[in-house]
């Protein structure tokens, strides 16, 4: 199933404003509550190998968990957006591009450093 971000955004929309949350939603508590269900999603790895973390994300149940987390992180940053009046698809959209010009394949691939210090 998938529906277009602004008819999502609809829906976070009137969820928050049916319970009259915007009063708690501006954009600094949303910037924190992204940055939190991140910690959420990051507990899910912590003290576990790389090897652990990597059969943890195959597990069923440890994977309906993750999606949530991920999906706590979506809707906060669609929402953020959303109050922002950001396009949020168009943003990341930029931003691969942006990302390509500092990257560009030839220097970057297979490597992990930072783009100013590739040569
Ligand atoms: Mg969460």
């Amino acid at each position: 199933m998938s529906v277009p971000l602004s008819e999502l955004q609809a829906r976070i929309r009137k969820f928050r404003d049916e319970r009259d949350w915007m009063q708690f939603h501006n954009p600094k508590n949303l910037a924190i509550s992204i940055s939190l269900e991140a910690a959420e999603l990051l507990e899910h790895f912590q003290w576990r190998s790389f090897e652990e973390s990597e059969a943890h994300t195959r597990d069923p149940e440890a994977r309906r968990e993750i999606a949530e987390e991920m999906a706590d992180i979506a809707i906060y940053l669609a929402e953020l957006a959303d109050n922002l009046d950001i396009d949020l698809l168009a943003a990341m959209e930029t931003k691969l591009e942006k990302n390509a010009a500092k990257y560009p394949v030839e220097k970057a691939r297979g490597s992990h450093k930072k783009y100013s210090d590739l040569e």
